[in-house]
């Protein structure tokens, strides 16, 4: 699906930049896969292939439609949860876990977003 054409940048705007297209991927893939769409850009070009901007030497930055702004910061800010493993808390019993516990020890309820 491009809408290229019909694109309207003030729509839009910067989510996250980059320093790699690993990075561009990896973001672009998490919040397409919760259906925010999303659009990759270098200087006044916006390319779907990572690797033309890198040659032109540009920090590439992933966009998103304003209205889904808040959406697709949740789904960065849970990925960098899952990422580092930060302590977490029991909606079973309340319990404070750390990073590395899945389960809780206590009540032996799952983390809510593990999978
Ligand atoms: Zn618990």
């Amino acid at each position: 699906m491009d809408q290229t054409s019909a694109f309207c940048v003030k729509d839009w705007i910067c989510l996250h930049t980059a320093d790699n297209p690993t990075e561009i991927g990896y973001v672009r893939g998490l919040l397409e896969a919760e259906g925010i769409p999303t659009r990759a850009r270098s200087m006044d070009l916006w390319a779907a292939a990572v690797e033309i901007y890198f040659a032109e030497g540009a920090r590439p930055s992933v966009w998103v439609r304003a209205s889904d702004r808040e959406r697709a910061a949740a789904v960065l800010a849970g990925a960098d949860r899952r990422g580092c493993a930060a302590d977490w808390t029991c909606a079973g019993c309340g319990e404070h876990l750390e990073g590395q516990f899945t389960t809780c020890w206590r009540c032996a309820r799952p983390r809510p977003d593990h999978d």
